[in-house]
């Protein structure tokens, strides 16, 4: 098959069937629906740069599991090049379409499960990598895309799953037959699920003994029967529906939840199943891969704010305001500091038992918290040089409206040889950058609240080695 064009990409997307359900209404065509079109598009991008000069050297690579030239987002790390590449990768991406393009769950999904299903193999002589490779070998030969279902609705949040009230707020194994498995509960926050072809289901949390149905990961088409996709609000949304407003006019993102009603699972399909001693190391190898990806894409879109922020402060006249330019250059500081993190958790990666290589959890984790307290204050900079009509500027359809347009366009002028339209444009685009929830929220919680960055950072730190190196130099011996 080879690798898809983007056009390919959202054929395969429109042949798909899903059970969809927005704004109170069943959806039937996905990819002619405006709102979900743009999320669609921004995953689209991954497939068109693979095709472009300046970008596919990165994006398109060799698999050495199906001897041919494959996407990257479909190859889980055998060097450190690769994990290198997947930062850098990212962060074009994350400039490119100037929010989330969707694809990298699924690749963290497919490293983690590439280093996981062995392990397990190798404690009880199970099928899992097998099986996985399988799957990953038909990702691999027809360019797919995979979402990422690990966020459970988790119920009341002082209980394990199997203490919960209603036994479905984590997903569940409801029936075991010879061919397969039946399962039933909710993962939320599911970013571009009706952008993908399979959703990849792995635990979200650590488990104990007596939560064996709960520690299962598997993949399924993204429109098998049972599963239901309920996309969520974000702000923003209704304006990509009347096309009107829109701010950034080529992509978009949209996270929905999506319901399990006993929904059959092959057992080719499936890479765990019971082993509760598993459920932590695959939540906490896929949150550390998803963080990474996290902070290559958010430094992509730092990119895009600050040139938001130029073009603003050369469409204001503002250009030559030192207290701008050092916002600016607060910005790029931001950008570059969390990539550098991200750069530097690939390179201190580790080759795995199966082969796969790992990044370092503490850098990825720091990223992470990095980009959850400097996301928003790149921001809050690129909003203070645009200005207030990031806030509340006039709708388009009043700049066109006969009566009252001719005086908006007036008014709305600032450096006289710059049309009016474009500043408007900009400020739309700088009014997303800001404000698209579904992208802004992610920064925070996207990958796992921050108080799970933390908690990892300590677990996973030499504690011990900075006390003796401290110990040493105070001459205290032993
Ligand atoms: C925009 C966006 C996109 C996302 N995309 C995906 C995706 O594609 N796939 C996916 O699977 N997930 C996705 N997520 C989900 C994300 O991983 C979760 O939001 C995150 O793990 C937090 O879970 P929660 O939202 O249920 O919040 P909660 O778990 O309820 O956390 C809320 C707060 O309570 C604290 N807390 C919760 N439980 C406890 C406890 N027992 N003890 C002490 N403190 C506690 C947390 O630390 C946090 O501060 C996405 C999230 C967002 C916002």
């Amino acid at each position: 098959m080879g690798i898809k064009t983007k056009e390919e990409y959202i054929e395969s997307i429109a042949s798909l069937n899903p059970t969809v359900y927005m704004f109170g209404e069943k959806v039937t065509n996905v990819v002619d629906n405006p709102r979900l079109r743009a999320g669609i598009e921004a995953t689209g991008a991954t497939y068109e740069i693979a095709h472009m000069d300046e970008y596919k050297d990165l994006a398109v690579t060799q698999s050495p599991l199906i001897n041919e030239p494959v996407n990257r987002f479909t190859l889980p790390p055998g060097s450190i090049e690769d994990l290198v590449a997947r930062v850098k990768l990212n962060r074009a991406l994350g400039n490119y379409v100037g929010t989330c393009h969707q694809r990298c769950t699924g690749l963290d999904c497919l490293s983690t499960l590439s280093i996981v299903t062995y392990n397990i193999d190798q404690k009880y002589g199970t099928n899992y990598y097998n099986n996985f490779i399988e799957f990953l070998k038909y990702m691999q030969k027809n360019d797919l895309v995979g979402n990422a279902g690990v966020t459970d609705v988790k119920g009341d949040r002082s209980k394990g799953p199997s203490d919960q009230e209603d036994k479905d707020m984590y997903l569940r194994v409801v029936e075991k037959r010879d061919d397969g498995i039946v399962v039933r509960g909710a993962k939320v926050h599911q970013t571009g699920s009706l952008s993908s072809h399979e959703i990849i289901v792995l635990p979200t949390r650590a488990m104990r003994k007596g939560d064996e149905d709960y520690a299962i990961a598997f993949a399924i088409p993204s429109d098998s029967p049972g599963l239901i996709h309920v996309v969520g609000r974000s702000s923003l949304d209704k304006r990509e529906l009347e096309g009107c407003d829109i701010g950034n006019v080529r992509y978009s993102k949209y996270c929905p939840t999506l319901i399990f009603n006993d929904v059959f699972v092959p057992w080719e399909r499936v890479f765990m199943c019971g082993e509760v001693e598993f459920a932590a190391e695959m939540v906490v190898r896929f949150s550390a891969f998803h963080r990474q990806s996290h902070g290559g894409c958010k430094s992509g879109k730092i990119d895009v704010m600050i040139g938001t922020a130029l073009t603003l402060m050369e469409y204001n006249g503002t250009s030559k305001a030192g207290h701008l330019k050092q916002k600016v250059i607060d910005m790029i500081h931001r950008a570059e500091t969390l990539y550098g993190c991200c750069l530097a958790a690939s390179y201190e990666g580790k080759r795995q038992p199966s082969g796969a290589y790992y990044i370092d959890t503490v850098l990825a984790n720091a990223s992470k918290i990095h980009e959850g307290r400097e996301l928003p204050e790149s921001i809050r900079l690129m909003v203070d040089i645009c200005g207030g009509f990031v806030a509340d500027l006039p709708s388009d359809k009043d700049l066109e409206n006969p009566d009252i347009g001719p005086l908006l366009k007036k008014y709305l002028k600032a450096v006289p040889d710059v049309p009016v339209e474009n500043r408007v444009r900009m400020y739309r685009l700088a009014e997303k950058l800001a404000m698209e929830s579904a992208d802004t929220i992610s920064d925070i919680h996207g990958g796992g609240s921050p108080e799970a960055h933390r908690i990892t950072i300590l677990r996973e730190t030499d504690l011990e080695k900075k006390k003796k190196a401290a110990q040493r130099l105070a001459g205290i011996d032993g």
